[in-house]
Parts: structure tokens; sequence; C-alpha cells
């Protein structure tokens, strides 16, 4: 039993609520563990169905905490969801069957296999930029690995989080799946408790705080986090279908993407022409005043706005140059969308994540530049390249990291439920997604069954000579 005070801890929520519903959780964990395909297939479906009833609300939501254009919502808080329930049905009798594996033949006479078992009762803290998408994929991911799920959305997108409480209330019970609402007074308070998994997305500063509280009980962590991703557009690319797709992920959420491209490395003999083909695709896509566009959406709050209007300040008074954008507007949280140049590596643009619709734009002459100042950062979430060449493409992925990445586009890697998505490092520990999702939420438990006798108990003490020299073979041979 847990030790937390009843006090309030918010508006919504006080510990002993927590604590009440941590307890359940705990005590009906073996009933969920032990629920059948069919079983976690249905809440599954569940999931799937009132997700797509309350599609309007959510949509209705998300415009009202930041003028998400009902269109950008199914493509990215929709269907990634639906995607990946799809994906998690079709796959969970193969992902929970047992896994046959080989046995050593020192081992002869027992056979040896997988279980993968649920980690019990696990804690799931989503952030606000893609809300709906980064708490419900997990969720999908949890479910089937039959676990038990605290919630905690972020309180920076209210709306939406009313709305993905009504949803998980009314499919499930507390004891199995609970939301509970908050900000950092309920994070903290809930990052006190013994969870058996703690699934984070969100800045890799606050990665820190929820892995340090995690290591007090020793609970395991998958950490979804952020960074600078980098975009390198080589003298091979096509350059108009470059410019198209990296203002396309640029500026979709307004930027408010952990895979956006944060920066872009060009070659500088094709710098003008993708400057160029740049400001054609942000006027096709949000005209020139992109304020009366309704697929452009805002930052998400005043303090966000304040941080990137400072960089483009900093930028600026360093000696950047805006090609294009740099309009703002306070009252509405607006900003154009932005192309700078020049832009100083010491610039606060250049050292934090950008996280919004800025895009600096770098000419390079020799890709091994480029190398260096990448891997002079932290390791990014995603690294994109646009060339034509395998030999340059394959030169750049041998000599960088990344969490993962995509050649000749930006961020749709994250659409591809077979591939595990996350970071390395400062962006991340842990994947997402699919079958790898599934085992973040999995102890793979490795067990040995004794068939027949074991040629080890060959071995047993006394030692002599005779049984030295069967060691001796065993390790010359086995
Ligand atoms: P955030 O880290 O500020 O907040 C995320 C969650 O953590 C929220 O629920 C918040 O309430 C909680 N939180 C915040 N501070 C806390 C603290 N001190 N102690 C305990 N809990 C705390 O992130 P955000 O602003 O919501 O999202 C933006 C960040 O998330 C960016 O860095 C972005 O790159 C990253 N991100 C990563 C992914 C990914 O999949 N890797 C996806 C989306 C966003």
């Amino acid at each position: 039993m847990t030790s937390l005070q009843d006090k309030p801890i918010s508006d919504k929520t006080d510990s002993l609520t927590i604590n009440k519903i941590f307890d359940l959780q705990k005590g009906n964990q073996y009933n969920v563990g032990n629920s059948t395909v069919k079983e976690r297939r249905a809440k599954l479906d569940r999931l799937h169905q009132a997700i797509l009833k309350y599609r309007n609300d959510i949509k209705k939501a998300l415009y009202d905490d930041f003028k998400k254009h009902p269109s950008e919502v199914d493509m990215t808080e929709i269907y990634p969801v639906t995607s990946e329930i799809k994906h998690a049905k079709s796959n969970l009798a193969l992902w929970m069957r047992d896994q046959s594996i080989h046995t050593p033949l020192a081992l002869l006479g027992s056979s040896s296999y997988i279980k993968y078992e649920p980690k019990g009762v696990v804690l799931i803290i989503s952030p606000w930029n893609f809300p709906v998408n980064l708490t419900f994929c997990p969720l999908v991911s949890a479910i089937a690995a039959g676990n038990c799920v605290i919630i905690k959305p972020s309180e920076m997108t209210p709306h939406i989080a009313t709305v993905m409480k009504k949803i998980v209330d009314e499919i499930f019970d507390e004891n199995e799946v609970a939301m509970i609402e908050g900000g950092i007074d309920v994070s903290t308070e809930l990052l006190k408790l013994p969870f058996n998994h703690i699934f984070f997305t969100g800045a890799p500063s606050v990665g820190k705080i929820v892995m340090a509280a995690a290591a007090k009980n020793l609970t395991s962590v998958t950490l979804e986090l952020g960074g600078k991703s980098p975009t390198i557009v080589d003298e091979t690319a096509d350059i108009d279908m470059a410019a198209r797709r990296i203002t396309w992920s640029k500026f979709a959420n307004n930027g408010q993407i952990c895979i956006a491209p944060d920066y872009v490395y060009v070659h500088e003999s094709k710098k003008e022409a993708f400057l160029t083909a740049v400001k054609k695709y942000i006027h096709q896509f949000y005209s020139d005043d992109a304020t009366k566009e309704s697929s452009y959406n805002r930052i998400v709050n005043s303090r966000h706005f304040d941080r990137l209007k400072g960089y483009i300040e900093d930028a600026v008074s360093k000696g950047a140059k805006i090609e294009t954008g740099g309009q703002l507007s306070g009252t509405e949280n607006y900003i154009a969308p932005t192309v700078m140049t020049r832009v100083d590596k010491s610039s606060i643009l250049m050292t934090n994540e950008i996280f919004g619709p800025i895009m600096p734009v770098f000419g390079f002459q020799r890709i091994e530049d480029v190398i260096q100042d990448i891997n002079a950062q932290e390791k990014p979430l995603a690294l994109y390249i646009f060339s034509k060449s395998s030999k340059n493409t394959n030169h750049i992925i041998n000599n960088t990291r990344a969490g993962g990445g995509c050649i000749n586009h930006c961020a749709v890697h994250y659409y591809n439920t077979h591939l595990p998505f996350g970071g390395s490092n400062n962006s991340g520990i842990g994947k997402a997604h699919g079958i790898e999702g599934f085992k973040s939420f999995s102890n793979s438990r490795g067990i040995l069954k004794q068939n027949f006798t074991n040629a080890l108990e060959l071995l047993l003490p006394p030692f002599n000579n005779f049984k030295q020299k069967l060691i001796d073979l065993t390790i010359k041979y086995f």
C-alpha cells in the first residue's frame, strides 16, 4: 500500500484518488494479464469504436485547443491510432504466443521458450502536440500486452483531455484503464508510485526527471523524447520534391512535431533553387497570408509563442536573414511560416529544439562538414536525407546516429507500424509501435523446461579429473 496523504493536487484530482486507482489496478493485474487474445482484441475494438464515435468531438476539441484543421486531425491523430489498433489486432495472436527458441547441445534434454508476460500496472504520460495519437497509440500497445494502465495526459490541451477522459471512462473500468488529468503536480505524485513500467513522451529535460523518479522504484522506462532532427538535401536530390515534402512536414501542426525537420542543410549549388521552391510551396499550402488559412494551426499557448518569438529575435540580432515569413500576432499565438538563412550556430534557434514554424536553412560544400556538425550535437530523433545517390545516402547513414528517419521524405516513417519508432539516448530510450510497443510493455520471461536427464548433472560436485575433462570438452566444443 502507498503512503500518499489525502491532499488536493489539482482542481481535478487528489492523492487519495490516485492511490485508490493504483491499488485497484494492482489487485486486478493478474486478471487483466491472463486475458485471452479474443478478450484483448475486444478491448481494442471498444477503443476503435469509441474513437470513431467521438471523432467529431475530437476534431472540435483540437480546434479549440490550437486551431488544428479537422483533416489534419484525421491524418495525424485518428488514423495513426486506428491503424495501430488494426495492426495490433491482426498480430496479437502471434505476439502473445510463447516463442519457442533454440536450445544449445550442452543443455540436451531440455527445451526453452520466451513468454511475453505483461509488466503489470503501467503509467503513460503524454504530451500536447498530438494528444490523441500519443496517448492512445501507447495505450494500444499496453492493452495488447495485457497491462493495467493509468494515463496522465497533458494539461496544455484541456479540451482534448476532457474528450479522451470521456472515452476512457466510457469503455474501461478504472481497475483496468484510468485517466487522471492534471499538470506537473499530478505527474510528480504519480511518479512516486512503484509502477511496473513508465511510458513517457515529452521533452528530454522532463525525461530525465521521469527516469530519476523511476530509478527509485527500479521501474523500467520507455522515453519518447525530442531534439533537433537535421535534414540534408544533397547535390543529386530532386529539389522541387524535397522542398515540397520538407515544407509540408515542417509547417504541419505549426511545426510542433517531435520529428519535424528542425533545420536543413542544402548543397550550396542548389540552395537558391531550394529556397525558391520552399517559398512556392508555402504559398501553395497556406497562401500569402496564413492567418486566413484554416489549414494552418496556431502555437499551443502564449508561453510557447513567446519562446519562439524570442528565438527569431535572437537569431536576427545575430545576423540571420528572414527569407520569408516572420509575421507574428501575440493575440492569436500566430507565427507565419518562417524560413531563415545566415543563422548563427550559437543562436537559441540552433541550440534548442525549435518545435515551431521556423526553418533555418544552411548551405554546404562538403558533406563531411555536415556530418561533423550533426555528430557534435545530441543524437537526433530523426535524420532525413534527400538524395538520388545511394552512395551518399549510405555514407551519411553509416557515419551518423539517429533514432530513425527517412530517405527522400520526412516524418512519414512514423506511419509504418512495422518500424520501431523512438530515439536514441537524448532523443529517447526504447521503442514504440507494433511489436516493439508490445515488447516495451512486456517482460520477455525466458523459461527452460527440463524434459530428460540433463548432461550438466554429470558435472555435479564432487569434482574430479574425469569431470574436469568433460568440462574441458564442453568449453572446447559446445
Ligand atoms: P513536456 O515534457 O513538457 O510534457 C509532457 C508531459 O510531461 C505532460 O503530460 C506534462 O504534464 C508532464 N510534465 C511536464 N513537466 C513535468 C515535470 N517536471 N515532472 C513531471 N511531469 C512533467 O513536453 P510537451 O511540451 O508536452 O511536448 C513537447 C516535447 O515532447 C518536445 O520536446 C517534443 O520533441 C517531445 N515529443 C516527443 C515525441 C516522441 O514521440 N518522441 C512526440 C511528441 C513530442
